[in-house]
């Protein structure tokens, strides 16, 4: 294993959706798995793999790539079998997953990561399963949204420095858009904080709750 054994594992569908969604708890008690990396030719696969290295040694860390999925297209039944293994191979106490979104690859990791965590004799370590939002998520429902007329519901609150999420975001200088932009990830940030008594926070939806005191979410904080 690269890395020592970390207690929270991030799936990032992509390179900068670990930032988008959790940027403000990564430190070093994580590792990230990147389902898959984008070739286009503006960007190449080695300045993504450069900005996600940059990325985690700014906020301190490790990771791991699946170079074989191809982005836009990922396959659940192709997720499934290599996040089994990714599970008992870091055996991590708390995972975090996307919301459900309109993006096809984001939602073929959800449905995957779901079916290798589900009770199971080979993962009971794993005691937490938490959603994590992304802002350009959050503005546009997915299809689950709209069949039950809500919008995610966000009920586990972190606070954050707001200042290093941005300046870990800038890393991934390729990614930033308007959509996406730095003020629009503040504002949300600000909005999750004033739900959840903070300054600034970013917000999950709990799937699962088995371990509270493993998740320490008042303690899920940046310490850069
Ligand atoms: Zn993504």
């Amino acid at each position: 294993l690269e890395g020592s054994r970390r207690e929270f594992l991030v799936v990032a569908p992509h390179i900068d959706d670990e930032v988008l969604g959790c940027g403000g708890v990564l430190d070093d008690r994580f590792h990230v798995h990147y389902c898959g990396v984008e070739e286009f030719r503006i960007v190449s696969r080695e300045a993504r793999l450069a900005e996600a290295k940059a990325c985690a040694e700014f906020l301190g860390f490790s990771y791991s790539v699946d170079v074989e999925n191809p982005v836009n297209a990922y396959s659940v039944s192709r997720l499934i079998g290599p996040f089994e293994e990714l599970l008992r191979g870091r055996r991590p106490k708390t995972v975090f997953l996307p919301y459900p979104s309109y993006n096809q690859d984001h939602r073929a990791v959800v449905d995957a990561m779901l079916t290798a965590l589900r009770p199971h004799d080979v993962n009971p370590f794993v005691r937490n399963v938490l959603l994590y939002e992304e802002i350009q998520v959050t503005s546009w429902p997915c299809r689950e949204d709209l069949l039950r007329g809500t919008a995610a519901q966000p009920n586990c609150f972190a606070p954050i420095d707001i200042e290093r999420k941005i300046a870990a975001y800038r890393l991934h200088a390729s990614q930033v858009r308007a959509m996406r932009s730095p003020e629009l990830l503040v504002a949300l940030a600000k909005w999750r904080g004033f739900q959840g008594g903070y300054e600034y926070a970013e917000a999950f939806q709990a799937v699962r709750l088995s371990e509270p005191s493993a998740l320490a979410l008042g303690t899920l904080r940046g310490r850069g």
